[in-house]
């Protein structure tokens, strides 16, 4: 995990006050926003929230799309409401699951551009979901940078501390670049 206020990059870290130069955090707290929307018509959130209402997080048909990364009963969304689920680890990213990410962003990028509102959710709302939130913003023309900067103003800066899923949103843009 990564300290929210340097993100361990190699010129802030020495002289950073928050983790006293280690890069590192130790305690991740929840956000209070069950979701909030990250540009218009894209939400990110969690299934755990500060908020003391155990109804906080259970989605209805606020949204056109969902896409769960995980899951736990009764948190909807509502019947009719299109679910996409793809169970992730908040770990390294492998091939195989950096085809499932991008096959979900894209139907997050395609769902936007038609103009519906879309949640994409984890637990926390910060690492899953911000790693497919700024993968669909990249296929919506943002530099990987500017994406990462939008999760975090949507979400806090314990957004993307996932020192892995930077690393790969990073390279995102220059796959493209490179295309
Ligand atoms: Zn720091």
């Amino acid at each position: 995990m990564l300290c929210h206020a340097c993100y361990a990059e190699p010129a802030l870290v020495p002289d950073c006050v928050h983790c006293h130069g280690s890069g590192r955090a130790t305690s991740m707290p929840l956000c209070d926003d069950a979701w909030n929307e990250v540009v218009p018509g894209l939400f990110q959130g969690g299934h755990d929230v500060r908020s003391q209402s155990a109804s906080a997080c259970v989605v209805g048909a606020e949204f056109d799309l969902v896409v769960s990364l995980a899951t736990r009963p009764g948190y909807g969304p509502a019947a009719g409401v299109e679910h996409v689920v793809l169970r992730l680890a908040d770990a390294a990213i492998d091939p195989v699951t950096a085809v499932r990410v991008d096959e979900v962003a894209g139907r997050v990028a395609v769902a936007l551009a038609d103009g519906q509102r879309v949640l994409v959710r984890c637990s926390g709302g910060l690492n899953r979901s911000g790693l497919v939130v700024a993968s669909a913003l990249v296929k919506h023309g943002r530099t990987p940078d500017e994406a990462i900067a939008a999760v975090r103003r949507a979400r806090g800066p314990w957004a993307l501390t996932n020192p892995g899923f930077v690393v790969h949103l990073r390279g995102l843009g220059s796959e493209d670049a490179h295309a």
